[in-house]
């Protein structure tokens, strides 16, 4: 028996068929290693709960922690952060892509030495060639909007230790994008590839409007860059103009026409896309600013059995 608690967080959003089967998987993977795991139960509307409550009913090393309501996956990892006992934490989703056996090659590599181990699927996981593509634009732009790396295909698969759980916990901001604080947080970190497989059971949570959301936060909470753009943008726009007036008065010095209004409503009407845009993006930021000034919390518990006595590692 190893002589450290590792804390293993769940987040489940009607994952009531997937849990049994990742227990199951997660008891056999992680024997003879101390540990608990913390289910998050993100506002399911199907028997998750249930399950849930028979499961760590059964088993002490589990408990829960349940939302008032969906407030989402990224809310979901830093309850169970917040709540971990442990001296490494993992986050694992529900749904079995991720294969928990990866868990002892993680700790092996935090006991080497490594404070975040990031698990990045060597199959991209995802079946859409398009979903693919978008997705590897998407984290080259934001690992440059953010001025450094964003592990690519890094899904909040990893293992951190307590003093990165600590750094977490400490952070009070409503709109948490793990991934960006990841890659900003520094310390030694490490990459291990897995094989991603299919979803166990259930579909995606992750729609169309999620993941644009999840994209536009990403953007917004690691980077102020888009506003600079408006900077710049509006500099080069001044610069064109000013040339444009220049060339149209020597065009009029000489006595030429300058040609004709198509071009003006064109122009106008460019411009003021650009201004809408630029807006939209400073909306963006002040959306963000007073949701933040609120201090809302990220998460509500409304049930737990978090705070039982002890955990029974020698249990099976
Ligand atoms: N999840 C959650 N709250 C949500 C959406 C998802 O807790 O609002 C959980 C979900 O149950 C799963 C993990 O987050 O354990 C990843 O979600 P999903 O598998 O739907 O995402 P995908 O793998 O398709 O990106
Ligand atoms: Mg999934």
């Amino acid at each position: 028996m190893n002589d450290f608690l590792i804390s293993v967080v769940v987040p489940c959003y009607n994952e009531a068929e997937n849990i049994p089967v990742l227990l199951n998987r997660m008891k056999n993977t992680l024997e003879g290693y101390c540990y608990e795991i913390i289910l998050v139960n993100d506002g399911s509307t199907d028997p998750t709960q249930q399950v849930i409550d028979i499961v760590s009913l059964k088993d002490s090393r589990i408990s829960y922690l349940s939302f008032s309501k969906n407030f989402g996956h990224q809310a979901a990892l830093k309850a169970g952060i917040d709540h971990a006992k442990g001296n490494c934490i993992v986050t694992i989703d529900a749904d079995l892509q991720k294969p928990p056996e990866v868990i002892p090659e993680m700790i092996v590599l935090w006991q080497e030495g490594n404070d975040i181990v990031t698990a990045v699927s060597k199959n991209q996981g995802q079946p859409l060639v398009l979903k693919r593509w978008t997705s590897s634009v998407y984290y080259k732009v934001l690992s440059w909007l953010a001025d450094h790396q964003i592990v690519k295909n890094g899904a909040d698969f990893r293992l951190i230790d307590r003093k990165v759980a600590d750094i977490i916990r400490d952070i009070k901001t409503e709109n948490l994008y793990l991934r960006g604080i990841f890659s900003w947080i520094g310390y030694k970190q490490a990459i291990i590839c897995y094989k991603e497989e299919g979803r166990h059971a259930g579909r995606t949570k992750y729609s169309l409007i999620n993941m644009l959301n999840l994209a536009s936060n990403g953007i917004t909470s690691t980077s102020i860059k888009p506003l600079r753009f408006a900077l710049a943008a509006g500099l080069f726009f001044a610069f064109v103009a000013f040339s444009y007036g220049l060339y149209s008065i020597i065009m009029v010095w000489l006595g030429k026409t300058v040609p004709g209004w198509a071009s003006v409503v064109a122009s106008v009407m460019f411009l003021s896309g650009v201004q809408l845009m630029v807006l939209g993006v400073i909306g963006e930021y002040i959306g963000k600013i007073y949701r933040e000034v609120t201090h809302r919390p990220a998460y509500l518990v409304s049930k737990t059995n978090i705070f039982r006595p002890s955990v029974n590692p020698k249990e099976n």
